[in-house]
């Protein structure tokens, strides 16, 4: 019989009347046969609370030190729900063991708070499976080769359940989650977002990197690397009914680019308020510049999204790139502190209240005239663009944060997203 992977995100873990329901679901998928191994996040608000208790003790530091116990503390939340969840499905009759990442182990590598996966020992699993238990494996973490636990960034659980879906050759993996599957945009900013039955591995790939969080990124790039296949779905349907009926419920992440042909040109929206801008202003513009700040920013350690130089006046131009919003005030002491005295530039300024909205879509390859309709209706709701990126298939701007609704729900309506699809 095949193997299935579910994950199961915070809220829903988030009470032991959830759990129960969770083993109720899974207790379904187990005797109808297939071979479970169930991945839950922590419970909702626990990875908040744990930070929280750190940055009371003290502020966040990016020392190795400090980071290193925050994977130790962070990792706990999935320790205790996998524990419950196994608990939960023992009173259900059914036979079941949980292990936190590092007793199979889950590798990664050292990069504590954003690790990524390198390998994954199954022989536990399989010789766990094959005597017809469920097995339960926490999300979001792993161990480094110093036996440190690490954990894989915000949302990671959904990355743990691909890897371990890829790792086991698993025939799905379903993430279970508090909405029914992808929308054209997130729900909770738009009411009437439309569920996509289907949307294509690549436009998936944007729609999380460009800030929809229903997926993390790298579970995306999981599941397009080692092609498995991967459905968003909820967890709030009733857990007993028809098990075919749920299978096919939700959003399905699409392989087959042929499917989508006749769909929309613009898929779906996706903002991010997690940036921060910085401009440097009066730079001497000559050659060099742009690796002056960006390679002192990038020794740092610090990701940069979009770019852009102005064009020059009296031999003057200004550069302005974005950062993680976390990062703004390192970037901000870096280029006061080093680079504006070596390039003789007049300032630096950083906004942190600005905001990243993107239209997503596999359609705009073949049409012309997709981004500048988005240009019209932003300026037709009078929000002013400060900056511009594009890529085949997404372009992106950057706006005043105050304006992010508005923008979001005004292009949601310009691309008719809001309208059903026969
Ligand atoms: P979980 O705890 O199950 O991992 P998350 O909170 O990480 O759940 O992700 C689910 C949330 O993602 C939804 O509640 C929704 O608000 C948000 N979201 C953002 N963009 C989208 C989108 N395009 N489609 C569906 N949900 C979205
Ligand atoms: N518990 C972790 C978080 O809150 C991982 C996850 O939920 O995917 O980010
Ligand atoms: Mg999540």
């Amino acid at each position: 019989m095949s193997l299935i992977v579910h994950k199961y995100g915070g809220t829903s873990m988030g009470s032991t009347d959830r759990i129960k329901n969770v083993a109720k679901r899974v207790a379904k998928w187990s005797r109808a046969g297939y071979q479970m191994v169930v991945v839950p996040s922590a419970m909702s608000g626990e990875t908040n609370r744990l930070l929280g208790l750190a940055k009371e003790l003290a502020p966040s530091s990016a020392s190795m030190s400090y980071q290193r116990e925050l994977d130790m503390l962070a990792s706990t939340g999935e320790q205790a729900s996998s524990a419950l969840l196994a608990i939960a499905l023992q009173a259900e009759g059914v036979e079941s063991v949980s292990y936190a990442g590092w007793q199979l182990p889950i590798r990664t590598n050292s990069a504590f708070t954003k690790a990524r996966i390198e390998s994954i020992e199954d022989k536990r699993v399989m010789a766990d499976l094959d005597k017809g238990k469920v097995v339960i494996i926490t999300g979001f973490q792993g161990v480094d080769e110093h036996s440190n636990i690490t954990t894989l960034g915000r949302g990671g659980s959904d990355t743990s359940a691909v890897a371990i879906a890829a790792a086991l050759k698993a025939s799905e993996c379903l993430i279970y989650t508090d909405v029914d599957g992808v929308y054209t945009t997130d729900p909770r900013v738009v009411p009437e977002a439309k569920r996509l039955l289907t949307i294509s591995f690549e436009e998936m790939l944007e729609m999380a990197s460009m800030g929809s969080k229903v997926l993390q990124i790298r579970s995306v790039e999981f599941a397009g690397k080692y092609k498995v296949p991967l459905r968003v779905l909820s967890s709030f349907t009733p857990w007993d009914i028809d098990l075919t009926e749920e299978a096919r419920s939700g959003t399905l992440i699409s392989f087959e680019e042929d499917e989508k042909m006749e769909q929309a040109i613009v898929s779906g929206i996706a903002f991010n308020r997690d940036e921060a801008k910085i401009s440097v202003l009066g730079v001497p513009d000559k050659p060099g510049i742009a690796y002056q700040i960006l390679g002192a920013v990038a020794q740092a350690n610090i990701e940069v999204d979009m770019i852009i130089q102005n064009i020059s006046r009296d031999g003057k131009t200004d550069f302005s790139f974005t950062v993680h919003r976390n990062d703004h005030a390192k970037t901000l002491d870096l280029l006061k502190s080093q680079v504006i005295p070596e390039l003789g530039a007049a300032e630096v300024v950083g906004d942190t209240k600005i905001c990243k909205v993107s239209i997503v879509g596999i359609g705009m390859r073949s049409h012309v005239g997709v981004a500048s309709k988005m240009f019209k209706t932003l300026s037709e709701e009078g929000i002013n663009i400060q900056m511009i990126s594009t890529s085949e298939i997404k372009t992106s701007v950057v706006i005043d944060e105050k304006y992010m609704e508005l923008a979001v729900r005004a292009l949601h309506k310009t691309f008719d997203l809001d309208q059903d699809k026969a």
